[in-house]
C-alpha cells in the first residue's frame, strides 16, 4: 500500500507529494455511479503514466444523503475540516434538500470554503454529437463569480413585514416606487470580488497564453453592478497585466499581437454570438447569474451537461473542488446507465491542477478515441447515428483500454 502524504499550499503555491490523500464525496442519486466509473479511469490514467510511482490515495467525505443517513447531518464539519486540510476535493452531484434552513449544499460548500471562482471549460470532442454546425469552434473557458450576485440569497417575500419595511424605507430615503406587493432582492457585486475573479481570469488566460477575456455583463442596464464590473475588469487588466494584455479600445492597427485582447459583451448578444461566432470568444468573466445561465447554455453545444466539468476554486487558499456540473438525475439512480464523461473531465482538470498534466491529456484522448468509436452512454447513443450504447461502468472500461492502447510516449 503506498504511503498516504497531504498536499501542502505555502507562500502561494500548490506542493503536491506523489501519493497524495484525495477526498472525494461520491454524491447522491447517479453519484454513486458515475464515482466509480470516474475514479477507476482517473487512476487508470495516474497508474499508466507513473508505473506506481505515483497515485491517489482517496479518502470519503460524506455530504448529502448518505451524510444524513450516518450522521443526521446533510453536511457534517469533519467534511468541511477535511476539504481545508488536504486543499483538493472532488464530488459527485448532491440533492438540494428542502426546507432545511440552507438552499444548496453546493452553494454551502462554495460559501464555507470561499471558493470564488467556479471554472468551466468548454470544449468538444471529435464525434460528440452537437445542435450547433461547427461545434469544434467552441473552445471556452468561463470564469463565474461564485459568491455574489442574486445567489447570496439576500431576499425578502412579497407582504412579509421585512419586505414592507424595506420598501418604506427605500421610499423614504431614495423615493424609489416600488408595489406593495413585490418581493424584493439585493445584487451585491462588489469591486473586491469582482477583482479576485477577473484577476484568476486574467492570470489564467497570460499564463495559458489564449486569445481573449471577454467580461460578459448587463451593464447597460445595471450600470452600478454589472457595469462596475465590466469597468473593474478593464482597469484591473490595465493596472496588473500592462504588457500582457491590451483593450479592445486601445488596439491599435496592429492588432493585439501576443497580447490578450481584453474586450466585453452585453449578456444577451453574448448568446447570440456565442452560437454564431463561437470562436471569437475564449475565456470569458463574469458574474453569477449570468455564469450559471452561459455554462450550461456553451455545454448544451458540445454534448450538453452529462459532458461538462467543473472546478470551484480559492487561488488564495489553495482550495479547490471540482465536481460533475450536472444534478443527480435522481430517474437513473443505480440503474448503472448515464454518461459519467462530466466526472471523468472534472477528474483531469484536477489532475491539470495538481501538475499530473500528462495523466489529465491522457484521459482526453481516452474519451476521444471512445467517441469515435461511438460506444457512448445513452444520451449520446441516442443523437448518434450507429452508435453502440453502453452502461456508465462499460464505458469507463472503454476509456480506460483506450488509454491503455497508447503506444509508449504517448503521454
Ligand atoms: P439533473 O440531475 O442535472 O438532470 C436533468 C437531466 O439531465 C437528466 O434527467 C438527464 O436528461 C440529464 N443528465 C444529467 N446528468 C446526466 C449524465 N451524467 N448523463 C446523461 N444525462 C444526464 O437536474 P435536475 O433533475 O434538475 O436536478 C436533480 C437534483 O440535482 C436536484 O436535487 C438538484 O438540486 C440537484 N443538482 C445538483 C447539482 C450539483 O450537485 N452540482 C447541480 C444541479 C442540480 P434526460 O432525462 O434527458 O436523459
Amino acid at each position: 500500500m503506498n504511503p498516504r502524504e497531504t498536499v501542502v499550499f505555502e507562500n502561494g503555491r500548490l506542493a503536491v507529494p506523489d501519493h497524495p490523500a484525495i477526498p472525494y464525496i461520491e454524491g447522491d442519486g447517479i453519484g454513486p455511479d458515475i464515482w466509480k466509473a470516474a475514479s477507476r479511469v482517473i487512476d487508470r490514467a495516474v497508474e499508466l503514466c507513473w508505473q506506481g510511482e505515483r497515485s491517489i490515495v482517496w479518502e470519503e467525505i460524506l455530504a448529502g444523503e448518505k451524510a444524513f443517513e450516518e450522521t443526521g447531518q446533510w453536511l457534517p464539519p469533519e467534511t468541511l475540516e477535511d476539504l481545508r486540510k488536504h486543499r483538493i476535493g472532488i464530488k459527485g452531484p448532491l440533492t438540494t434538500p428542502v426546507g432545511e434552513g440552507f438552499r444548496s449544499l453546493n452553494v454551502t460548500l462554495r460559501q464555507k470554503l470561499d471558493l470564488y471562482a467556479c471554472v468551466r471549460p468548454v470544449r468538444w470532442f471529435q464525434g460528440v454529437p452537437s445542435p450547433v454546425r461547427e461545434p469544434w469552434k467552441v473552445d471556452m473557458v468561463v470564469f463565474r463569480e461564485n459568491t455574489e450576485d442574486v445567489y447570496a440569497g439576500l431576499e425578502l417575500e412579497a407582504g412579509s413585514e421585512e419586505a414592507l419595511a424595506l420598501r418604506a424605507f427605500l421610499q423614504e430615503r431614495f423615493g424609489w416606487d416600488i408595489r406593495e406587493d413585490a418581493a424584493l432582492g439585493v445584487k451585491p457585486i462588489s469591486r473586491t470580488g469582482s477583482r479576485r475573479l477577473i484577476r484568476a481570469a486574467l492570470e489564467f488566460a497570460v499564463s495559458r497564453g489564449r486569445k481573449s477575456v471577454t467580461l460578459v455583463h448587463k451593464g447597460n442596464i445595471q450600470k452600478f453592478t454589472e457595469g462596475a464590473f465590466r469597468n473593474w475588469g478593464y482597469a484591473l487588466a490595465r493596472e496588473a497585466y500592462p504588457d500582457k494584455t491590451v483593450a479592445w479600445e486601445d488596439l491599435g492597427e496592429n492588432g493585439p499581437g501576443d497580447r490578450v485582447l481584453i474586450k466585453d459583451a452585453i449578456a444577451d448578444i453574448f448568446f447570440q454570438q456565442a452560437l454564431t461566432r463561437s470562436d471569437e470568444f475564449d475565456v470569458i468573466a463574469t458574474m453569477n447569474l449570468n455564469g450559471d445561465y452561459i455554462s450550461d447554455a456553451l455545454a448544451a453545444q458540445v454534448g450538453g451537461i452529462g459532458m461538462a466539468p467543473g472546478a470551484n476554486i480559492n487561488y488564495e487558499q489553495g482550495f479547490a473542488l471540482f465536481e460533475a456540473t450536472h444534478g443527480t438525475a435522481p430517474k437513473y439512480a443505480g440503474q448503472d446507465k448515464v454518461n459519467p464523461s462530466s466526472l471523468i473531465l472534472s477528474g483531469a482538470m484536477m489532475l491539470e491542477h495538481m501538475g499530473w498534466s500528462e495523466a489529465a491529456r491522457r484521459i482526453e484522448r481516452g474519451l476521444e478515441s471512445a467517441f469515435a468509436r461511438k460506444t457512448v452512454t445513452y444520451d449520446l447513443a441516442r443523437l448518434m447515428e450507429g452508435a453502440r450504447e453502453v452502461s456508465c461502468s462499460r464505458f469507463a472500461d472503454v476509456v480506460c483500454s483506450a488509454m491503455a492502447e497508447e503506444p509508449d510516449g504517448a503521454a
